[in-house]
């Protein structure tokens, strides 16, 4: 049975896999922690919570002895536009972080789960259908240590057979948590200000295509992978998943199907436009559907009827 603990488990991802895990695997076998114990009361309520900062190595190793951890679910770590803000804690969180998880897995023979990014491209990756296997040279410090990171996990894996795996998510979407300060945020945010203001600001430039995924896909992918037969495994770190790409013309377009008077304007952000710019424009997953069954089930158009529907529930 695994036993997990899920680091970072209060951001966006976190607090909708903990529960996701919880209702899989039953609650007391997937451990929630943060920095902090301030997040939503269904987290604390359902199960066992510890407070574990990924640099501290024996806070990590404390956690996963107290509940016999063997399944670490590593997603403590500072996204992009915030990285570029402080690239010093940037390393150290995602780096040395993701090394003292991977330190305390390989003495207790557990398996990690760290998610990559498309950010683990640069400006000189083949920016259209970009294969699983291709040129990474990034130029923000959040795609250094993602690129970094994937290498650390595949160094575990073959040097000590830490049972590694990941895949580079695109923009995340979702309605329950806020995102934690990345790129892609806009195609969050012009959800809420399309039902609250009528219109919205994009601080991303209209043509700027990125792949995208709604949440529900996102934990589907983590779940399927860390469950795959390891005998079908090529790659380990990362795969490229995706389920969409748009730019934000597009995506007011669809929302402008159920709110006709949606008003799109731009109040472009230089830095996380550059990061934009770096990025691709759609992956290829197709390793990621060969060697695991990956496949999504949302598009934007599904995507946008669920998260207008389930946004305008929330704000009342
Ligand atoms: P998030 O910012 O919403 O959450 C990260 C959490 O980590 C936060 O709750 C933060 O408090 C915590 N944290 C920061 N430093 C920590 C430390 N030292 N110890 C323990 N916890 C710490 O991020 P998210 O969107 O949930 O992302 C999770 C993972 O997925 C990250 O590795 C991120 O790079 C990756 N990812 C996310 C997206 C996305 O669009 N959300 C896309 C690609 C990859």
């Amino acid at each position: 049975m695994r036993k997990i603990l899920i680091t970072g488990s209060l951001g966006q991802i976190g607090t909708e896999l903990t529960m996701y895990l919880r209702e899989q695997y039953g609650n007391d076998n997937v451990i929630a922690s943060g920095l902090r114990k301030e997040g939503p009361d269904y987290i604390f309520e359902s199960g066992p919570f510890e407070i574990v900062d990924i640099l501290n190595a024996q806070q990590v190793a404390d956690a996963c002895e107290k509940h016999n951890v063997n399944t670490v679910i590593n997603l403590a770590a500072l996204l992009s536009a915030v990285a570029e803000g402080n690239p010093q804690l940037a390393y150290n969180i995602n780096m040395n972080g993701l090394f003292n998880i991977l330190e305390v897995a390989r003495e207790r023979g557990a398996a990690v789960f760290t998610p990559s990014s498309i950010a683990a491209f640069g400006p000189s990756t083949p920016a259209d259908n970009t294969p699983q296997d291709t040129i990474q040279r990034p130029t923000t410090i959040y795609g250094v240590t993602k690129v970094g990171g994937e290498l650390l996990c595949d160094y575990y894996y073959k040097r000590f057979g830490v049972d590694t795996r990941g895949v580079r998510f695109p923009g995340l979407i979702s309605y329950k948590a806020l995102p934690g300060g990345g790129t892609t945020d806009y195609a969050v945010h012009i959800y809420y200000e399309a039902l609250k203001q009528k219109k919205y600001a994009s601080f991303i430039d209209k043509g700027t295509q990125m792949d995208m995924m709604y949440m529900p896909d996102a934990i589907k992918a983590i779940h399927d992978l860390m469950e795959a037969d390891p005998s079908k495994l090529v790659h380990r770190n990362a795969f490229n998943v995706t389920a969409m790409s748009f730019d934000p013309e597009k995506i007011a377009a669809e929302i402008r199907k159920h709110i006709p008077e949606f008003e799109l304007t731009y109040d472009v952000d230089p830095v996380k436009q550059a990061i934009a710019n770096s990025w691709p424009n759609s992956l290829d997953d197709s390793c990621a559907k060969e060697e695991w069954g990956w496949k999504p089930d949302y598009t934007l158009e599904t995507m946008t009827i669920d998260m207008l529907d389930k946004l305008s529930e929330k704000l009342g």
